[in-house]
C-alpha cells in the first residue's frame, strides 16, 4: 500500500518529487484539499490556492527541464501569521491588522520560496505573537489535533497544529519566549528555536525584538534541518542577523560522532540535566516522560551530567518585564496613521490613536503594552527595566557555565500536556507555564523539541534540548538520532483519518 501524500514527512516528499513518484501540484492539491476538509482546527487564517497551484506548476515546470532550485522545490508549507507575505494577508492574528496586505516577503519568507517551497497560506497564531495557547488571536481559537477541545500551545500554535493534523509537512513559526518550542511539545511535533541572529527577522512583525527568532516546525529533525537551511544566513536588511557561517545541517545530522559505535551513537555526548527543570511545578506524567527520554539518551551512548540553572525562575519575571518593555515601543507604530484599523469616528489625533487602538488591540496585547510603558517609565525604570537586564545577563552567564561540563542541555518544554481550551484566565498563571523555554530565549540559545512519549488523556509530552550558540547543527544531530531509536514522532492523533 503507498503512503498517503500527506503521511509524507517532507524528505519523502522531496525524495518523491526527485524521483518523478510524485508532482508539486498533486502535492500541493492533496494539502489545499485536507486543509479544506480541516477548517474545525482553525488552523489557517488565508489560503491561497491559486497561487500555490501556480507556484507548483511553476516548480514541476522547472522539474521537467532538470531545473530545480533544490530539495525544496515544489513542497508544500504555510508561514504563520507574523511574517509579512507580498500579495497575501498579514494580520498577526490582531484585528489591527485586518486586511492589511504587505508591499514586500519577509525575508524568510523570500529565502523559502527563493528554495521552491509552495506557499499554501498563513497560520493561525496569537495576536503579536503574545501567548501559549492560540486563545488570544483575533480570529478564533486553533485546536490540539489530538484533542481538539485542547489548546494547540502558542503562540506559534497553528503552525504546530497545521503539521500535526498533517495538513502541510513543515510550517514556519517565531518564539520569543518558547512559542515554536511549546505547541511542537503540546501537538508531538518537531520544532527548533535558532539561534538569535541566526534567522532574518525582517519582515516579520515585531513582538520583542532582542528575542524574537524565526524557525522551522515539522514533524523530524530532518525536515526541521531541510527548512532551517533555507531559512538561516545573513540579511542586510536585519542588522541583528549574524555574519555566521551556516552549516550543512543535513551533511551534519547524517555524519556520525567521532566516538559513535552502531549501538551507541551518541557516545561521548555529555547531557546536561538541570535540577531546577526537575522540580516541583512538573507534572508527574510530563516528568516520567522526560526521565524515559533521558533513559534513552543514555542507552544511546550519553552521558548524563547534574548541572544547575540557578535563576531559572527568575526568567519569569526578567521576561514578562522585558518582553512587554520591547512590545510597548515595537507597537507603538500601529496609530491608525501607518497601517491597518483605524477607528471610523474621532476627534482630535489624540482622540483618533485612543479609539484605533482601543478597537485595534485585544486584551493581552493591551496588557503587556502597560506593563511595557510602566516598567520603561521615569522612576520605574532602574527598578524594574533595568535590573531585569542584569538578571537576563546573569541567567546567560548561567549557561555558559553548564556548557563547560556538558554539551547539550535537557529537560521538559512544558511543565503540563495541553490543557482545555478557556481553562485558564489567570494570566499570571499562564506566564508561569513558559519556566522552562524562557531561560534560552533569555540567553538568545537555540532550543528544540522533540517527541518524547505521551503523558495524561494520551497526550503528546516533548523533550527539551538546549544547545550552546550557533550549535543547531549539534541539537539537531541529537535530535535525529533520538528519532532514529524511538518512533514517538511517527505516532500520529488517531481522530484524524
Ligand atoms: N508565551 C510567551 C508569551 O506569551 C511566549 C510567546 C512567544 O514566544 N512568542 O510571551
Amino acid at each position: 500500500m503507498s503512503t498517503a501524500l500527506h503521511d509524507l514527512t517532507l524528505a519523502e516528499q522531496s525524495q518523491q518529487l526527485a524521483s518523478g513518484q510524485t508532482t508539486s501540484v498533486a502535492l500541493t492539491q492533496h494539502a489545499l484539499d485536507r486543509i479544506a476538509a480541516h477548517t474545525e482546527l482553525g488552523a489557517f487564517l488565508h489560503v491561497d490556492a491559486a497561487g500555490a497551484l501556480a507556484a507548483a506548476a511553476a516548480s514541476d515546470a522547472r522539474r521537467a527541464v532538470g531545473q530545480p532550485f533544490g530539495p525544496l522545490d515544489g513542497v508544500p508549507i504555510a508561514h504563520k501569521d507574523i511574517f509579512v507575505t507580498h500579495g497575501l494577508p498579514t494580520t498577526a492574528a490582531s484585528k489591527m491588522l485586518k486586511g492589511y496586505q504587505s508591499p514586500f516577503d519577509a525575508t524568510v519568507v523570500a529565502q523559502l520560496k527563493a528554495a521552491g517551497a509552495v506557499t499554501v497560506g498563513k497560520l493561525n497564531c496569537d495576536e503579536f505573537a503574545m501567548g501559549g495557547a492560540n486563545e488570544n488571536s483575533a480570529y478564533g481559537v486553533a485546536r490540539n489535533p489530538w484533542d481538539t477541545n485542547r489548546i494547540p500551545g502558542g503562540s506559534s500554535g497553528a503552525s504546530a497544529v497545521a503539521v500535526s493534523a498533517r495538513l502541510v509537512a513543515a510550517t514556519t513559526g517565531t518564539d520569543t519566549g518558547g512559542s515554536i518550542r511549546q505547541p511542537a511539545a503540546l501537538t508531538g511535533i518537531t520544532g527548533i528555536k535558532p539561534t538569535y541572529g541566526r534567522c532574518s527577522r525582517y519582515g516579520m512583525i515585531a513582538f520583542a525584538s532582542s528575542l524574537d527568532q524565526a524557525g522551522p516546525m515539522a514533524r523530524t529533525a530532518e525536515d526541521c534541518a531541510m527548512l532551517l537551511q533555507a531559512m538561516s544566513g545573513f540579511d542586510q536588511c536585519d542588522a541583528t542577523s549574524a555574519q555566521e557561517p551556516v552549516p550543512d545541517f543535513m551533511a551534519v545530522i547524517n555524519t556520525p560522532r567521532a566516538e559513535a559505535t552502531t549501538a551507541q551513537p551518541l557516545k561521548g555526548l555529555r547531557v546536561g540535566v538541570p535540577k531546577e527543570f526537575f522540580g516541583e511545578g512538573v507534572s508527574a506524567d510530563v516528568l516520567a516522560a522526560t526521565r524515559a527520554a533521558l533513559a534513552q539518551l543514555e542507552t544511546m551512548g550519553a552521558t548524563l551530567v547534574n548541572i544547575s540553572l540557578p535563576r531559572t525562575e527568575l526568567s519569569i519575571p526578567v521576561y514578562y518585564i522585558i518582553a512587554p518593555a520591547e512590545a510597548s515601543s515595537n507597537l507603538s507604530r500601529f496609530d491608525g496613521v501607518k497601517f491597518g484599523h483605524r477607528a471610523a469616528k474621532y476627534g482630535d489625533l489624540n482622540d483618533m490613536y485612543r479609539k484605533t487602538r482601543a478597537e485595534g488591540f485585544g486584551a493581552e496585547v493591551k496588557r503587556r503594552i502597560m506593563i511595557g510603558t510602566y516598567v520603561l517609565s521615569h522612576g520605574y525604570y532602574d527598578a524594574y527595566y533595568l535590573q531585569a537586564q542584569k538578571l537576563r545577563r546573569m541567567i546567560a552567564d548561567d549557561f555558559q557555565a553548564a556548557f563547560k561540563v556538558c554539551d547539550v542541555i535537557a529537560g521538559p518544554v512544558s511543565p503540563s500536556v495541553a490543557r482545555p481550551i478557556g481553562s485558564q484566565t489567570d494570566p499570571v498563571a499562564e506566564y508561569l507555564a513558559d519556566i522552562f523555554t524562557l531561560p534560552a530565549s533569555l540567553a538568545g540559545l537555540p532550543g528544540m523539541s522533540v517527541p518524547c512519549g505521551f503523558g495524561e488523556h494520551g497526550l503528546p509530552v516533548g523533550l527539551q534540548l538546549i544547545g550552546n550558540y550557533w550549535q543547531e547543527a549539534g541539537l539537531l544531530h541529537t535530535a535525529h538520532a533520538f528519532q532514529q531509536a524511538t518512533d514517538w514522532h511517527q505516532r500520529r492523533p488517531t481522530s484524524l483519518s
